[in-house]
C-alpha cells in the first residue's frame, strides 16, 4: 500500500465514523434535513483540506478519470461544488455525485455541537432546519464526538502536511488531484529508471 492509499484507508475508517456519529445526532434528536434537500452544497463558502478531497482523486485515479476532471475544475467558473447534481430548477434540491468519497465537512452539515464562551458544548444547526423545528431544541445530549473541532483533530492528525489550510472545495479537489497525478506519475518514472 503507498503511502496516498494508506491515508485514504486511515480516512475512510474515520468518514464512517463520523458519518455515523453525525447522522445518529440528527436521527436521535429529530433534527433531520429537509426531504431532498440540497441547499448547503449551493453555499461557495464550503471549505475542506487536501486531505478531505483525497478519497475523491484517489478514485478518479483508479477509473482512468483524473486528468478529465481536473481539467473541468480548472476551466469552471462555477463557485458552488462541482460534484453537486441539482433535480431543482432552483438548485435547491438535489443530491452529491460524489456521495462515498465526500469529504468530511459534508458529513457534518445539519447538526454539530460548538464550544461556547464557557466551554460548554451549544447545538450549531442549519437554518434550514432551525426553521422547520422552531426554537425549542433544549434536551439534546452533546459530546465531544459531535464537536466538529474534534473531528478536525482526528482527520488532520493522518496527514498533517495535507490538512494545513482550508480551501473553497472546489479548490480542494483540483490540490487533491494534482497531488495525487503528481505522485503517481513520478512514481512509475522512478520504477522506469530503476527497472
Ligand atoms: S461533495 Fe457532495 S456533499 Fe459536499 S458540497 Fe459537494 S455535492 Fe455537497
Ligand atoms: S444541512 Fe440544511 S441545507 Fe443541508 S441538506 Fe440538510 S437541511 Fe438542507
Amino acid at each position: 500500500m503507498d503511502k496516498y492509499q494508506a491515508f485514504n484507508s486511515e480516512l475512510m475508517t474515520l468518514f464512517q465514523k463520523m458519518s455515523t456519529t453525525f447522522s445518529g445526532l440528527q436521527n436521535n434528536s429529530g433534527l433531520t434535513c429537509l426531504n431532498e434537500c440540497g441547499e448547503c452544497c449551493l453555499s461557495p463558502q464550503v471549505e475542506c483540506t487536501i486531505l478531505e478531497a483525497l478519497p475523491l482523486a484517489l478514485e478518479q485515479y483508479q477509473k482512468g478519470e483524473a486528468e478529465q476532471v481536473l481539467e473541468q475544475l480548472k476551466n469552471s467558473q462555477a463557485m458552488v461544488c462541482h460534484f453537486y447534481q441539482a433535480h431543482s430548477a432552483d438548485g435547491k434540491k438535489g443530491r452529491c455525485g460524489i456521495y462515498e468519497q465526500r469529504p468530511g465537512i459534508c458529513r457534518m452539515f445539519g447538526a454539530y455541537a460548538r464550544r461556547n464562551k464557557s466551554q460548554d458544548y451549544v447545538l450549531g444547526l442549519c437554518k434550514l432546519i432551525r426553521e422547520k423545528h422552531g426554537e425549542d431544541l433544549n434536551g439534546i445530549a452533546l459530546t465531544y464526538e459531535h464537536d466538529m473541532a474534534y473531528w478536525r483533530q482526528l482527520m488532520n492528525s493522518i496527514a498533517p502536511a495535507l490538512s494545513e489550510h482550508l480551501y473553497p472545495i472546489n479548490q480542494a479537489f483540483e490540490l487533491a488531484l494534482e497531488h495525487v497525478l503528481s505522485y503517481y506519475h513520478f512514481s512509475s518514472m522512478k520504477k522506469v529508471l530503476e527497472s
